[in-house]
């Protein structure tokens, strides 16, 4: 049978776009793509990026603070949101503008509209137009999930925080995950008076429990009020922005509330029950190893998966899913040991499994210490940082490696070669020290702090 296309993606983001290109550019498939909205996704238009954007643009109240205590005759006015705003907007539009030009560059067909599937091999998009295609990707990625509540949509979520007129006084966020986490620290830093209600007993839920309790206890030093085993119960617009109810039995006025309360997969309305596709609990697609559904023509990458929603990783399963349809050379992929950074003042790099996790499955030492940085210390803050190694007693191999610290992100990209290599405790020793640095001590400590 003959297919307008060897391949069509719906969803424009990092995973369908790599995917798109590389089956175009490099197996020399002839393919197209569907975005409804922006080029570039969750990642590029409404995560990582403008967040990451949006973290640097908030450190820089500590920065002058401590460039003061180092000497610095410096004078702070504060953030001009606007200003700011204005140029994160240039960079989205440029960096939408390079993910087009990439695409049109490996020779991919872009319809800026909403596709849905028709059949297993056809695609309607919203003009009416169909399109027939051998394979077809699912790449629409997930959205922020609001709870059921009244009101709930008097809360913003994370998709609205880069669009605000102007900075809030006050913010309640309701979550404790990395979103809610991040954001807490992102707006403090830029001045906002941040309440944080998380409904379970510490943030970070999954995380190493020593790990979460240090960024729990610097992010409410650095001024985020935080509670915990709290929860929103009722919400209502007010004199001022929304009065909130909650399970403390306060009752106070926030001018915004955001819900970072989790994200679900984006399978609504693109056909694919009627066709047999098998969804999870969630709405997730579900998928084999080498992304497959049960419907064999039809592959889904990414979020909308919802296996590991990091924008890397649907990159991963997007150059695997090319691999293994048009190379011929069947890649499943490879979710171990995953490093990851929260992007939390101070931040989180964390690689492998959690000292909780890594008990469960056997013995166990633990290598830990925890201290105030030379570079803030001299400025007279008490942050303090976190290094800390999980070694099996057996194999001596790290199993996990966490890192609370500025640049822990930066560390663990480089810590989790090893850790993925399956370096033992041994060979981590062998490495000397880089002096003076923070990260040195992950190759300097002796005798675990205990074993487990
Ligand atoms: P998470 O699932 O990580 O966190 C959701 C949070 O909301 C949890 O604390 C959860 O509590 C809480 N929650 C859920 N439902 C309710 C409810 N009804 N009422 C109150 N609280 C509720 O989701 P996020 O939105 O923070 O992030 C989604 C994913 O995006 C992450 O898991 C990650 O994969 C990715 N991401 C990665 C980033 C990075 O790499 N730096 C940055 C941002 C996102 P509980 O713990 O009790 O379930």
């Amino acid at each position: 049978m003959d297919f307008d296309y060897d391949l069509f993606v719906i969803g424009g983001g990092s995973g369908g776009v790599r995917a798109a290109r590389v089956a175009a550019g490099g197996a020399g498939a002839k393919v197209a793509l569907a975005e409804e909205s922006r080029y570039g996704g969750t990642c590029v238009i409404r995560g990582c990026v403008p967040k990451k954007l949006m973290v640097f643009a908030s450190e820089f109240a500590p920065m002058v603070e401590d460039g003061r205590a180092y000497g610095w005759d410096i004078r702070e006015n504060g953030l001009d949101w606007g200003q700011f705003r204005g140029k994160l907007e240039a960079e989205l539009d440029r960096l939408e503008g390079v993910y087009r030009k990439l695409l049109a560059g490996s020779g991919v067909e872009t319809f800026d509209q909403r596709a849905r599937l028709a059949d297993p091999h056809t695609v309607e998009l919203a003009d009416g137009t169909r399109k027939t295609a051998r394979h077809i990707l699912l790449a629409t990625g997930g959205r922020p999930l609001r709870p059921e509540m009244e009101n709930a949509a008097l809360g913003i979520t994370s998709d609205d925080i880069f669009h605000l007129d102007r900075l809030p006084r006050s913010i309640l966020i309701v979550g404790g995950g990395y979103i809610a986490c991040e954001f807490a620290c992102i707006l403090n830093g830029m001045g906002v008076e941040v309440t944080q209600y998380y409904r379970g007993a510490q943030i970070l839920r999954g995380f190493d429990d020593e790990a979460r309790g240090l960024i729990s206890e610097e992010m409410r030093q650095n001024g985020v009020d935080l509670h915990i085993g709290t929860n929103i119960i009722g919400m209502e617009e007010a004199d001022g922005g929304v009065r909130v109810k909650a399970t403390n039995g306060t009752e106070r006025v926030f001018e915004k509330v955001m819900f970072a309360t989790g994200r679900v997969p984006n399978t609504d309305d693109l056909g694919l029950s009627g066709l047999g596709v098998d969804l999870g609990r969630r709405g997730e697609v579900l998928v084999d190893a080498y992304s497959q559904s049960s419907v064999p023509s039809i592959y889904a990458i990414g979020d909308v998966t919802d296996r590991l929603n990091l924008t890397p990783v649907a990159i991963r399963e997007g150059m695997a899913f090319v691999e293994t349809v048009f190379r011929g050379n069947p890649t499943p992929v490879d979710h171990d040991r995953v490093a990851t950074a929260i992007f939390t003042q101070p931040e989180m790099g964390t690689v492998g499994l959690s000292e909780e996790a890594a008990a469960e499955q056997g013995p166990i030492e633990v290598y830990c210490t925890s201290f105030r940085p030379m570079r803030t210390a001299f400025a007279g803050r008490p942050d303090r940082v976190l290094m800390k190694l999980v070694v099996c007693a057996d194999t001596r191999r790290v199993l996990g490696c966490h890192i609370v610290a500025p640049g822990a992100g930066e560390m663990i990209q480089l810590a989790a070669v090893a850790v993925k290599l399956g370096a033992t405790k041994e060979q981590f020793d062998q490495t000397v020290a880089v002096h003076p640095t923070v990260s040195e001590e992950l190759v300097t400590m002796r005798d675990p702090v205990r074993k487990v």
